[in-house]
């Protein structure tokens, strides 16, 4: 089968690259010139583990190329994806759809044939019907079925997700667009994963809702870690607890710093404009939405408080300011945050990342980052661990104390115990663990 996958970010570029490896043809579309440039000379726009392999595989045997002009792809192409942004619209929480909509009519400029238009974007319930709409209006003997197909893979492990996922959501009620999912889904489909097959709107409605379940679930163990900290009970033991009920399950409950990253903190503000519209609101995922704002700048104050109620003058060695491990995707990551409000406290940042600081340093100012974790601690007055890269997991803390000029530790995400800090001589502040 013939694929175009209009916007090569990581989603795109990623189910772009699996289709190609599945054994489709695919071509991967996107208008930025400098990362079309990159992709054609070998290069690898973000950092996904296993993606450079698996790409530089797919371009060598010709299934996978890359293009700034969607004509040709899309008109031989028996599916064209549209995979460009949903951010949130500024102002107002909304999704922006613009890039959406504008990438339909360029689709619907050139195709030819009957063509099934994919939205794998993540987008608001009804805005199938507005690209079908677009496309009908451009084009109206076009010969097409309008498909949701949300994408649920996470970054940091998205090769695994998309070729392995838990299930495959198509929405149509088009039998040709059907049988055209299933085909390019067939190795899936032959691994018995479960693809369910719903109408546009539910299929639109089931991305959201998972996201918003699964941001709840974040938000409740980071509430039920507050508690812990007031109440002395460990939120870890708490979780295990809870999440061996397979009813609940021990995913996602993991005590931290909030939610960031490019899909949750916009996915959950949407929902809630969808529902709010609709006259139905979720009021269980606005609050969500505010708590998550929240824990945010009360993590800034959490490292305040360990280093004495007063960081004005003081370094803080910062480890890990991508929203996730195994990423350099920076989209609403904590540090954000935390950073900018310790310096407005009066501290200086100094930073290390294995992978996110050209991001990093587009969006954070006066940070000065550094090339290792033991550099960075030199001379600190407190070093805080935001995200929990494994090559934070085991680092030499009595190494890392010994250069340091106040022995504070901050682990915002729980990866060292009370006893391993204390016997390198740290105080050790954790989240929702109060005493070890
Ligand atoms: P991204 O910002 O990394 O990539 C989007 C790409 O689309 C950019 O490279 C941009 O240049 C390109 N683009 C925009 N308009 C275009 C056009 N008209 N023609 C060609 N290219 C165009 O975004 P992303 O993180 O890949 O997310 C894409 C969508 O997938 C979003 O709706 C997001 O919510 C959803 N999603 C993302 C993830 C994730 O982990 N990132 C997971 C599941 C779903």
């Amino acid at each position: 089968m013939r694929v175009a996958m209009i916007g090569t970010g990581y989603v795109g570029l990623v189910s772009g690259a699996c289709f190609a490896d599945f054994g489709h043809e695919v071509v991967c579309v996107d208008k930025d010139a400098s990362k079309v440039e990159m992709l054609k000379s070998g290069g690898i726009p973000i950092y996904e583990p296993g993606l450079d392999l698996l790409v530089e595989r797919n371009v060598r045997e010709g299934r996978l190329s890359f293009t700034q002009d969607l004509t040709d792809a899309v008109r031989t192409a028996d599916a064209v994806f549209i995979a460009v942004g949903t951010p949130s619209r500024r102002g107002d929480g909304y999704a922006d759809l613009s890039y959406v909509y504008a990438a339909a009519k360029e689709v619907a400029e050139v195709m030819d044939g009957y063509t099934v238009v994919v939205t794998k974007s993540t987008v608001p319930v009804g805005t199938g019907d507005e690209v079908e709409r677009i496309i009908r209006e451009t084009r109206p003997d076009a010969d097409f079925a309008v498909v949701s197909n949300p994408e649920f893979l996470r970054e940091g492990a998205a090769i695994d997700d998309f070729k392995r996922p838990d299930r495959v959501v198509v929405g149509t009620n088009d039998d040709r667009a059907r049988t055209l999912m299933r085909e390019l889904y067939r190795p899936l489909f032959l691994n018995e994963t479960p693809i369910v097959f719903t109408a546009r709107r539910t299929s639109e409605l089931i991305k959201y809702a998972a996201n918003a379940f699964l941001a709840m679930k974040i938000t409740f163990i980071n509430e039920i870690a507050d508690l812990c900290e007031h109440v002395g009970a460990n939120v870890q033991e708490v979780a295990k607890g809870v999440g061996l009920d397979n009813r609940i399950g021990g995913k996602f409950l993991h005590a931290g710093p909030g939610y960031g990253g490019s899909c949750f903190p916009k996915d959950t503000l949407a929902l809630t404009r969808t529902a709010q519209d609709a006259g139905s609101p979720l009021r269980l995922i606005e609050t969500v939405v505010e708590v998550n704002d929240a824990r945010k700048r009360a993590m800034a104050d959490k490292v305040i408080a360990a280093c004495g109620g007063d960081v004005k003058g003081k370094t803080i060695a910062v480890l890990g300011v991508t929203f996730k491990p195994n990423t350099d995707d920076m989209r609403e990551a904590p540090s954000l945050e935390i950073i900018p409000a310790l310096q407005k406290a009066g501290a200086t940042i100094r930073a290390f990342d294995p992978a996110g600081t050209v991001e990093a340093e587009k969006l954070l100012s006066n940070v000065e980052f550094v090339s290792g974790p033991y550099f960075c601690a030199e001379g600190a007055d407190a070093l805080v661990i935001i995200t929990e890269w494994n090559e934070f997991r085991a680092l030499d803390l009595p190494r890392l104390k010994a250069t340091m000029k106040a022995p504070v530790l901050v682990d915002l995400r729980n990866i060292y115990t009370h006893d391993q800090a204390g016997n390198a001589g740290f105080e050790y502040t954790s989240v929702g663990r109060p005493h070890g």
